[in-house]
């Protein structure tokens, strides 16, 4: 098949998915199969995502059901909106990071100790930037909605793959609440057992940069018109993941540039092959296939704003 011998010779871990002891071989393969009868009905716009042979559109008489659980949002979708429960987690979180700051300061402030808790807080910004591309990489590439605790996450990540553009139009509270709620529960029990300055700069910084990491992932989507000129100027300084960094997450081969806090680990984690090895291991360990794998994947490939309106009753 063309699909398959497409990516075959670009990314040769593809060709894992022809390993015989591989548990998901039939379901990856009945994904692309999906992909090709999803797109084949319609003018594809980039060579790079898909070849489809002439004749293989007439095979399938009735299109299947889509692959994907949802369809796209409309633009004043309520699934966009933010609802009373999901402001009052971002206020917990908030209040959650806000104590364990305001603890690190003022035991700083008794004890004359200053610079270990600023180093641990500038430690705490640069582990959030490695933590949310580990989190990032976990959710896209493994569990699906029935997953516990996990699966709204795994299910709003794939979504927002296949129409990133809705991060913009989804509102703050809605973005963040779910990150809000993993740092009330983490972060509460840490801001009333310990009173040790650093460890609390280090949490502070860290658990706030994680809460908002959705923030600056929705800004990385956004155009340099619209958005405020100090996050621009914090994107361009490095301060914040940038446009550029985090638009190639959403291109071919959709394997990188997961970080999405500063980016600083992007380049490192990628071109040590870091997630890469990780995914060897789970896969020889435990049998179990990440999603990139099984790229050209209709679940992951972006649909334009135009065609997403098309496709929405
Ligand atoms: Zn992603
Ligand atoms: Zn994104």
């Amino acid at each position: 098949m063309a699909i398959l011998s497409h990516h075959h010779n670009k990314y040769p871990l593809r060709s894992l998915q022809h390993v015989p002891t591989c548990h998901h071989q039939r379901r990856s393969h009945t994904r692309v199969t999906c992909s090709v009868t999803t797109t084949s009905t319609k003018p594809s716009s980039n060579p790079d995502q898909l070849i489809v042979e002439p004749g293989l559109d007439r095979l399938v008489s009735t299109p299947p059901p889509l692959v994907t659980p949802t369809s796209s949002p409309l633009l004043n979708d309520p699934s966009l909106q933010s609802t009373w429960s999901h402001r009052a987690w971002v206020a917990t979180g908030c209040t959650t990071v806000m104590i364990s700051l305001a603890k690190s300061m003022v035991a700083a402030a008794n004890s004359h100790i200053w610079l270990e808790p600023m180093l641990a807080g500038y430690i705490g910004y640069i582990l959030a930037d490695l933590g949310s591309g580990v989190y990032h990489w976990g959710i896209d590439n493994y569990g699906d909605a029935s997953t516990p605790i996990f699966g709204s996450q795994i299910e709003a990540f794939q979504g927002h793959h296949k129409w990133p553009w809705t991060i913009t139009r989804r509102q703050f509270a809605n973005n963040l609440h779910s990150l809000a709620r993993v740092i009330t529960f983490t972060v509460l029990p840490l801001d009333i057992l310990c009173h040790d300055p650093t460890v609390q700069g280090l949490v502070g910084v860290c658990s706030g940069c994680i809460m908002f990491s959705q923030q600056f992932h929705a800004w990385a989507h956004g155009t340099k018109s619209k958005l405020p000129p100090p996050v621009v100027a914090l994107q361009d300084a490095g301060v914040l993941v940038s446009r550029s960094q985090h638009g190639a997450h959403h291109r071919p081969p959709y394997n990188n540039n997961y970080c999405i806090v500063s980016g600083i680990w992007n380049e490192i984690l990628d071109k040590h092959k870091v997630f890469e090895a990780l995914e060897m291991v789970l896969f020889f360990k435990l049998g179990v296939r990440p999603r990139s794998w099984s790229e050209p994947n209709s679940d992951w490939i972006e649909e334009t704003e135009t065609h997403s309106q098309v496709t929405v009753h």
